[in-house]
């Protein structure tokens, strides 16, 4: 066990590894964060940033022997410099996990090799998409196989004319075509697991999605009691399959016939989880911190029905490409049982994540509709 008082390393300086910091420190831990960019969101809460290229390898050597443990908060961190860390100090979830979830190909690969249900898809080599789009039929959605997130890297195909578009704008990358499942609900669930096999995941949040970027989640998602359960049981069974210990996010769809069929796998803390910090008895955040030092893992209930409101940088005024104000915090700030959570991003850009808030109430309904209506007033 890596007790409170240690050192907790963040691969990431982005607004999961911020909230994540919060956690670690109100559990007394000091939190050090690796960020190539420059000051980040996660940078400004840590104790400590190293602001260096993940090909530095004696930054990360000297960010590596200055930590307890190591994990991380966005998927895309490139193999060498892991492999680095791994030599000198804990890393949590296992590179062998990321290796799998970073790229579509692997990711679909292995859910298909471990019998787990995912939509029917194919691999689209150079971006020749024609050629899968033929096996698969239409509608279908490309998803570039490597540095996809938030919608970017993405395109459904309705018709034809799609086709032509997607081969151009694919060409050169490898790509996965998937057939189009028409969803009743998408369901995510956050499951947390430590080295010593102890897991305990949260209630399915149902997501919804706008222009394939996370608008809204809702928890508890209003499903049956049976699909929450088949829902929990399928994303605890991944995780043990991967042997993740840290969080692992499974987005999941709801078919009309009740079958749950796997669209995404995230080995860290996930936007779908965030109500947690407000409605959670623990936050995925802190429950993070718990499964990479070994501790025991928290209370996974809903203290209260909560909805979760992304905010993205198409709030803030625009004009001519320029942001001339900033959105109105008032309506959220003057109701009771909101809370307002902001990244810190100095530049908003549209389609970026720039904060989130939450509606608590008794019921999931309630919540819902004093959301909706602040969100409409941003
Ligand atoms: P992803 O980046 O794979 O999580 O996709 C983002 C969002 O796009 C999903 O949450 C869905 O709303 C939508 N989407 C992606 N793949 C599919 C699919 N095969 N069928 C229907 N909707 C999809």
């Amino acid at each position: 066990m890596i007790g409170p008082g240690k050192a907790i390393g963040v691969l990431g300086g982005g607004q999961l590894g911020r909230m994540f910091a919060h956690a670690a420190q109100e559990l007394g831990y000091r939190v050090h964060v690796y960020e190539p960019s420059g000051p980040s969101p996660a940078g400004a809460a840590a104790d400590r940033q190293t602001c260096a290229p993940y090909d530095d390898l004696a930054a990360l050597e000297a960010f590596a022997r200055s930590v307890d443990v190591v994990t991380y908060e966005f998927e895309n961190i490139p193999a060498a410099p892991l492999k680095v860390i791994e030599g000198i100090v804990r890393l949590h979830p296992a590179p062998s996990v990321l290796h799998i979830c970073q790229n579509r190909w692997r990711e679909k690969a292995w859910l298909r090799d471990n019998g787990f249900p995912h939509a029917r898809y194919a691999e689209a080599l150079e971006g020749d998409v024609g050629a899968a789009v033929a096996e698969l039929g239409l509608p279908c959605v490309v998803k570039t196989a490597d540095f996809g997130y938030d919608g970017k890297g993405q395109m459904k195909l309705s018709g034809e004319d799609d086709l032509a578009r997607a081969a151009a704008i694919f060409r050169g990358r490898r790509c996965v075509v998937e057939q189009w499942v028409a969803f009743e609900k998408e369901l995510s669930v956050i499951c947390a697991r430590t080295e010593s096999g102890e897991m305990r995941c949260f209630p399915a949040a149902e997501n919804l999605h706008t222009n394939h970027i996370l608008d809204v989640s809702i928890v508890p998602a209003r499903v049956a009691p049976a699909v929450g359960a088949a829902a929990e049981s399928l994303a605890m069974r991944i995780a043990e399959a991967l042997g993740v210990v840290g969080l692992l996010a499974v987005e999941m769809f709801l078919a009309p016939g009740g079958e749950l069929i796997v669209n995404e796998l995230a080995p860290r803390p996930h936007n779908s989880g965030h109500w947690s910090i407000d409605g959670g008895e623990t936050s995925q955040f802190e429950q993070h911190v718990r499964a990479v030092c070994g501790l025991p893992l928290g209370a996974a209930g809903v203290r209260s029905p909560t909805v979760m409101v992304n905010i993205l940088g198409d709030a803030w005024t625009w004009s001519d490409g320029v942001v001339t104000g900033d959105p109105d915090w008032s309506a959220i700030l003057a109701e009771p049982r909101a809370k307002l959570h902001l990244y810190g991003k100095p530049a908003p850009r549209p389609g970026r994540k720039m904060g989130h808030f939450t509606v608590q109430a008794p019921d999931i309904g309630a919540a819902l509709s004093v959301a909706l209506a602040l969100k409409a007033r941003l």
